[in-house]
């Protein structure tokens, strides 16, 4: 019996995503959210947490390289990183690929999905966890950041790797949040945010892009369309206290690009330069 897994759009009902599950990897309620690990002939393994999709093995480095190159590179020297979410360890896995980063801090609410993430999604997260620049916190996102801002050595870069904004995920699109990722980032560092598919999920970039205007002095946002996020491009937002530090030449992209020795599927400094350029549809929905 072929067996589909259902994704509905919450809030109109207006399409339906299905895909074909070849076989379970594994499926549970977790203390947060339910969790779906499964097998599909396009995608290869596919994690949904409550009945969304968050990455799979075929198009993750759409996502995952884009998340992370895009900043670390822009920013030149990053040294020290924080990953809030990213609990299948793609984006980890593509930070420690810098040879010039000394620490990454990766604060996941939902410990079982690192526990499937090493033992089902190999392909995705490698060795990163297992890496010694790592420290791991099994923690809620919102609630961390508010403990240890002023408490610990600022961080160079801040990555939201979060679910979309319902459920778990929903307080890491909050201006509170957002206040304390500025308390806790260090002069010219940078926070990026994902924001979901503006096409069906208009309300995931408007409002908190609005919120992160209020709390950082430069915002730019830059676009990748990802095969199973359905609706076309998805945003990242980044975020800084001074404009210049969202804005690189690409003679610069292409040497620190040269220099890290990174082999990529997705990004190159051009890619990054061409993301920032926004279709009117999503610049009217941050100018709103
Ligand atoms: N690429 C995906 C996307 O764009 O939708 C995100 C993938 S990643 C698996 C999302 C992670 O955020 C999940 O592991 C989830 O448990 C975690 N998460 C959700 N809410 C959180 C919170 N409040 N604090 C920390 N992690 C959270």
């Amino acid at each position: 019996m072929t067996a589909w897994s259902e994704e509905t759009d919450r809030e109109t009902e207006a399409w339906r995503l299905q895909l074909r599950v070849e076989r379970v990897l594994h499926q549970a309620k977790t203390d947060h959210q339910d969790l779906l690990l499964f097998e599909n002939p396009l995608f290869g393994r596919v994690l949904a947490l409550d009945g969304i999709v968050q990455t799979t093995e075929r198009d993750e480095f759409f996502y995952h390289e884009m998340l992370v190159h895009v900043p670390v590179l822009a920013h030149g020297a990053v040294e020290r990183a924080l990953i809030v979410g990213g609990g299948d360890g793609g984006a980890l896995e593509e930070l420690l690929k810098h040879p010039g980063l000394h620490t990454a801090t990766l604060v996941e609410i939902d410990e079982s999905v690192i526990d499937f993430s090493k033992t089902h999604l190999k392909a995705i997260c490698g060795q990163a966890f297992e890496d010694p620049r790592l420290e791991l916190v099994i923690a809620d996102g919102l609630a961390w950041v508010a403990e240890e801002k002023g408490k610990r050595a600022p961080f160079d870069l801040i990555l939201v790797d979060s679910t979309d904004p319902v459920g778990p995920g929903e307080v890491l699109f909050t201006e509170s949040f957002y206040a304390d990722c500025a308390g806790l980032l260090a002069e010219g560092g940078l926070l990026v945010t994902q924001n979901a598919v503006p096409f069906t999920e208009p309300e995931s970039l408007a409002k908190p892009i609005a919120a992160l205007s209020r709390n950082f002095a430069a915002t730019a946002c830059y676009r990748v369309a990802v095969p199973s996020f359905f609706g076309g491009d998805m945003v990242f937002s980044m975020a800084a206290q001074h404009a210049a530090a969202l804005t690189t030449e690409t003679a610069t992209l292409e040497q620190r690009f040269a220099a890290a020795g990174i082999k990529t599927r997705y990004y190159t400094p051009a890619v990054h330069q061409g993301a920032f350029a926004l279709p009117p549809y999503i610049a009217a929905l941050i100018d709103a």
